[in-house]
């Protein structure tokens, strides 16, 4: 098992905790599942798409389901306890996680793109007008430009692009003359999914701030991957979601600074959010449930709560060491071929995910090949569409990596991308 030499992390006890692991790929897919011709093991390299869960998170949702399974905050009796229990527990190891101050300032939404519309709906299109403009940087996710963009339109608030240079690194002169007094919001991608590039997010958010702006932060390949500190990052939201850091899909995470989530209004209506309802009028729950209507996802934070503890005890900043030697290994693994484009900064200063393009091979050619091999990576325009307009490819491949992953699954990956040159030539 290379890699036991570049990282801090014990990687082959690490993958005894995944079940999903030791399946096989490259059966017949109707049904879910290793086929009984099935042969080649799985290389899983799709981890800034969503990650995979160990054993223990798996435990704690079926734990729930089979032992304590009941609505939260609704009932008197014991099973409704002990799930409201486990539920405000998960918000707490949630903020310690991220160092936020408590409970209150961490809301569960369903993910990233949820928290992402909470703010920029719940406070955008209550706030901005004609006057304001709304700074994002050319390189967001879909999550963060289209609801910007859409509440813009909407406002009539001007929607501005930081650059990004040729470099792949933003461009902070621009970022400084683009943020000025009418600058209202700076929204900015912690970490490409793309390019990989780092944002100066402290940085940035001095900017904003200088002009009584707000800094939200899209946290969803950073929180997972490196340690993240609410205080130390200097902004006023932080967005990320669960099955992109080995816990559940269906949880996300707000987090915002009280003060500010003190004075937004809630974006969704409904039950578990109110305190009082007249037939005439409401008001509000506190913090953070005035933010959660509805029933919440009860067994998806309980299974967020276990994947937080599975990396703590792992520690962050050995996360963030594996990351970064697996990544700067992938890297020149396929710089070194010669005829692989690769995007965003090169160095170790970028996020653990590679996109690039074999000279000659659509992107989704070159990722069929690698799934005959077992490699499982992503191929298309990562909900990056402009920036792939910028780039001028329509698709590239993207790898990532995550703890469990090793240098013999990047030779993998080398290997099978050789495949496809050779099938291509
Ligand atoms: N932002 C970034 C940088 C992402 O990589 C992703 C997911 O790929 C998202 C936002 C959206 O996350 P979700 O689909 O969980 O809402």
């Amino acid at each position: 098992m290379g890699i036991q030499s570049l990282t801090p992390l014990d990687v082959a006890s690490i993958r005894a905790d995944f079940p999903i692991l030791t399946r096989t790929v490259g059966g017949p897919v109707d049904t879910p599942g290793p086929s009984p011709t099935a042969a080649t093991p799985l290389v899983y390299l799709d981890n800034a798409a969503t990650s995979q869960s160990p054993q223990s998170v798996i435990d704690a949702i079926s734990g729930y389901y089979e032992s304590y399974n009941a609505n939260v905050h609704r009932g008197i009796h014991q099973l409704s306890m002990e799930a409201s229990l486990a539920y405000e527990a998960a918000h707490d190891a949630v903020a310690s996680f991220i160092g936020a101050a408590g409970r209150e300032e961490v809301i569960f939404t369903k993910n990233t793109t949820e928290s992402m519309n909470l703010v920029a709906q719940g406070w955008g299109l209550r706030t901005l007008g004609p006057d304001d403009s709304v700074v994002v940087t050319a390189m967001e996710h879909h999550a963060s430009l289209v609801p910007w963009q859409q509440v813009c339109k909407r406002t009539g608030a001007e929607l501005r692009y930081i650059p990004v240079t040729d470099a792949g690194a933003l461009d902070m002169d621009a970022a400084r003359s683009l943020i000025d007094a009418s600058t209202a919001m700076v929204s900015v991608v912690h970490i490409s999914n793309t390019l990989g590039t780092i944002a100066p997010v402290a940085e940035l958010a001095e900017l904003a701030h200088a002009q009584d702006a707000y800094c939200f932060v899209d946290g969803a390949q950073s929180v997972p991957t490196r340690p993240v500190d609410v205080d130390r990052l200097g902004a006023d939201f932080l967005a990320f979601s669960g099955h992109k850091m080995l816990g559940p899909t269906g949880i996300g995470v707000l987090w915002g600074r009280e003060a500010v989530l003190e004075e937004m209004e809630p974006y969704l209506y409904g039950g578990e959010m109110i305190r009082r309802v007249t037939y005439e009028d409401s008001t509000w729950e506190e913090l953070p449930w005035k933010f959660e209507a509805g029933t919440p996802p009860i067994a998806e934070a309980i299974g967020l709560h276990a994947a937080v503890e599975y990396l703590e005890e792992l520690g962050m900043e050995r996360v963030r060491a594996h990351e970064d030697a697996l990544t700067a290994y992938a890297y020149d693994r396929l710089a070194d071929s010669g005829d692989i484009d690769i995007y965003g900064p090169s160095g170790q200063d970028r996020g653990g995910l590679v996109a690039f393009n074999l000279e000659g091979v659509h992107a989704h050619d070159l990722s069929s090949i690698l799934d005959d091999a077992g490699v499982a990576v992503r191929a298309g325009d990562h909900c990056t569409q402009p920036l792939h307009d910028a780039l001028e490819i329509p698709a590239s491949a993207r790898a990532s990596f995550y703890i469990y992953n090793t240098t013999d699954e990047v030779d993998a990956l080398v290997d099978a991308v050789g495949v496809a040159r050779e099938l291509f030539a």
